[in-house]
């Protein structure tokens, strides 16, 4: 029963903190006050698009937005657009309440996890066999999601959909680095340690927070466009993909309106793998994972 994959809340300060699953490189803007909790909407989305590393280590390295994008100084920290995060995540919507629903589908253990601020991965978890995404790419994936992705990319392209994969797994130790070193470039700008953290955390998950360390989660744009941005919602891979990648098994992770839910706000750009099944019933129902979770846990009580 999947419902011993919950793992416990981690009591720190990701709890006021809404974290990204992966991250953009902050926008120039005002800075916000760095101890205000702020659900970075932009800013805490991904970034990772932007490095064409060579090796997958590279890439699971630096490719990340949680990686790429942490700010190398506290002036460009300063520009990141905190304020403006902060506001629109207060004006997103309440979600509905659950409505009543059959019993969702059980789903694969190891596909339907949930990983995020209140169920982080530990530090040594890791999916049991990694794989590159396509013969020479430096993303990797659980080999179990493998071909249904493959399949994915390859019907978008018979329907002249080009898929392009921009971020996949990213262990623990990259993601802590990461952290840890833009609390470093910080604290020798002045910040207090407090300061440090929760400037980083506005743009850079927690270790072990990140739903890339599944090795489920892919973050697919098209070489026509490849920003992390909600622009990338308007082109026809975007599209194609909320059209059809439940057919392969993958959903939305992080839709526009269960910000609240997820903590993360919009991110056309990543899937992740749960399975057709459970694809499918998020899908008909309008669902994230989050709530896939509590109606089992109610059904099950
Ligand atoms: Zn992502």
């Amino acid at each position: 029963m999947p419902r011993r994959l919950f793992r416990n809340a981690a009591c720190c300060l990701a709890a006021c903190l809404a974290l990204a699953g992966c991250q953009e490189p902050p926008a120039r803007a005002a800075m916000a006050p760095v101890s205000q909790p702020v659900s970075t909407p932009e800013t805490a989305s991904e970034a990772e698009a932007v490095s064409t590393p060579e090796t997958a280590s590279e890439a699971e390295a630096a490719s990340a937005p949680e990686t790429a994008s942490a700010p190398e100084t506290a002036s460009e920290a300063e520009a990141a657009s905190l304020p403006e995060a902060a506001s629109e995540a207060e004006a997103a919507p309440e979600p509905a309440p659950l409505p009543d629903l059959e019993d969702p589908p059980q789903g694969e253990d190891w596909a339907v996890v949930l990983v995020n601020a209140s169920h982080p991965m530990g530090q040594e978890e890791a999916p049991p066999q990694l794989v590159p995404v396509a013969e020479g790419s430096p993303y990797r994936v659980d080999s179990r999601i493998l071909e249904p992705f493959q399949q994915m990319a390859a019907a978008a392209q018979a329907e002249g959909v080009s898929l392009l994969v921009c971020s996949a797994y990213r262990p623990y130790s990259s993601q802590q680095r990461n952290f840890e070193n833009s609390v470093a470039a910080y604290l020798a700008q002045g910040y207090s340690q407090e300061q440090a953290v929760a400037t980083t955390a506005a743009y850079i998950a927690y270790p072990g927070q990140s739903e890339h360390q599944t090795g489920l989660a892919l973050d697919i744009v098209t070489p026509a466009y490849q920003a992390l941005d909600s622009g990338y919602a308007d082109t026809p891979a975007a599209q194609w993909l909320l059209e059809n990648a439940a057919d392969y098994g993958f959903t939305l992770r992080y839709p526009a309106d269960k910000a609240a839910l997820t903590g993360i706000q919009f991110e056309p750009w990543h899937y992740r793998y749960v399975g057709e099944q459970v694809a499918a019933y998020l899908m008909g129902h309008g669902l994230c994972l989050e709530e896939y979770w509590q109606l089992l846990e109610e059904n099950a009580g």
